[in-house]
């Protein structure tokens, strides 16, 4: 069954084209890519054809999309098209699965999306701005392009719905919690479940028996402390805001700061910017891509160097605190631009964590793959892995579960 997963951001559009399996199972990458740019007059569309003898073919077009809708024109047109394409019509896609940021307390489960889902996406942007929005223009979109398919919102929140209320309630008036949401949520919940289900093949153990910590390092970062295969905590809360140091964003600061800088004369959407996209790596080392931070710290630029350190030193201070809440730990996952990619920043994270039981294997550290792999040594009695994550893959088995259910 042919399923289109959606990836909608303020001005991209990302998607990919699988061939599903029914009943759990695998599914076929057929197509990839991404626009981007939408509303800024030219908008490139990077587009990836994967062939059956493991081949690939890329292809870069430039088309001029005002909005989401011609967008999703143009990538239906290259997913149709004689060479590029893979499919002869729309209605060989079958649905449609999209990634929603915020599902908040009433979208506890991926769900088919009608008029009352879209309601309740809508009114959750307030708390994801620069999310649900974009994701809701996808939804409308792939319902008027391909109407018999169904869409089916997954929730980056979901994975976190079984999270008790002492590590998800803040420690504020309950008014706010419950008139206004205010709680942890968590996200890049596909990631840390597809992580989590990889991560126990590879130890050839039953996922039910595992207690983890999924370290998903990317732009954003975020760990989950897994017990059973459900998240029980998280780094990110309200929102992606969270946790340990990223790109631009700055992760754990005392909540007094925002006060303190209004007091200043600061307005909120100026601190709310400020600590999005001018905070993390950025603001420590004006730089926010981790391969530049290395080239600048190659270079020995000091404060390069201190943003490495603090980055590693904000995920190790994350693990311990998600190991303490599961008091035994079987395995830690990297997943994501850095954490599966970057053998200094798993050293320096785990650095000091031996007598904890993690002993790295500094050469398979090293080693590049795109294989799920263990990097700690044999006789470590908690066992490092990398696994490199697949969000879409994973949208793509939560729609089929939500279609066959
Ligand atoms: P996103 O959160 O936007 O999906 P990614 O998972 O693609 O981001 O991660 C982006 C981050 O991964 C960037 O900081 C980038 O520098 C980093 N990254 C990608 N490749 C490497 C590499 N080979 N070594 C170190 N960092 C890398």
């Amino acid at each position: 069954m042919i399923v289109l997963v959606v990836n909608c951001g303020s001005s991209s559009f990302k998607y990919q084209l699988l061939d599903m399996e029914s009943g759990g199972g695998g599914g076929r990458l057929l197509c990839s890519g991404l626009v981007e740019r939408i509303g800024e007059g030219q908008s490139p569309l990077a587009h990836k054809k994967y062939l059956p003898d493991g081949e690939t073919r890329s292809v870069k077009l430039e088309e001029g999309c005002a909005d989401h809708r011609e967008a999703f024109r143009a990538v239906l047109a290259v997913l149709m098209h004689p060479d590029h394409g893979v499919i002869e019509r729309v209605d060989e896609i079958k649905a449609v699965g999209h990634r929603v940021v915020q599902g908040g307390e009433a979208m506890r489960r991926a769900c088919v999306v009608g008029e009352a889902e879209k309601a309740v996406i809508a009114r959750l942007a307030d708390m994801a701005p620069l999310h649900n929005p974009a994701n809701l223009q996808g939804i409308e979109v792939a319902q008027a392009f391909c109407p018999r398919a169904p869409s089916v919102a997954v929730f980056d929140t979901e994975f976190y719905a079984d999270m008790p209320a002492k590590a998800f309630r803040y420690a504020i008036p309950e008014k706010f919690y419950t008139d206004l949401g205010i709680r942890r949520y968590g996200f890049h919940g596909t990631s840390h479940k597809f992580v989590s289900r990889q991560a126990a093949l590879t130890l050839g153990r039953p996922l039910k028996d595992l207690n983890l910590i999924t370290c998903h390092l990317g732009n954003g970062c975020s760990l989950t402390a897994i017990q059973g295969g459900v998240g029980v905590d998280t780094s990110m809360g309200f929102t992606p805001l969270a946790g340990t140091i990223m790109g631009t964003r700055c992760g754990d600061v005392d909540p007094a700061v925002v006060p303190f800088l209004v007091s200043k004369g600061y307005a909120a959407a100026e601190v709310d910017r400020l600590l999005n996209k001018e905070s993390g790596l950025k603001a420590l080392c004006g730089l926010n891509d981790m391969r530049d931070v290395h080239s600048a710290k190659e270079k020995g630029d000091p404060k390069a160097q201190l943003a490495f350190e603090m980055l590693c030193y904000s995920i190790r201070r994350q693990i311990g605190a998600l190991w303490a809440c599961l008091g035994r730990v079987d395995a830690l996952a990297f997943t994501a631009g850095i954490g599966e990619n970057d053998p200094d920043v798993r050293r320096a994270s785990l650095e000091g964590l031996e007598s904890w039981g993690v002993l790295l294997d500094l050469e398979k550290n090293k080693i590049r793959s795109p294989e799920p792999r263990v990097i700690s040594r044999e006789e470590s009695s908690v066992k490092a892995l990398v696994v490199p994550t697949n969000e879409e893959l994973e949208i793509a088995r939560a729609t089929m579960e939500v279609l066959e259910k």
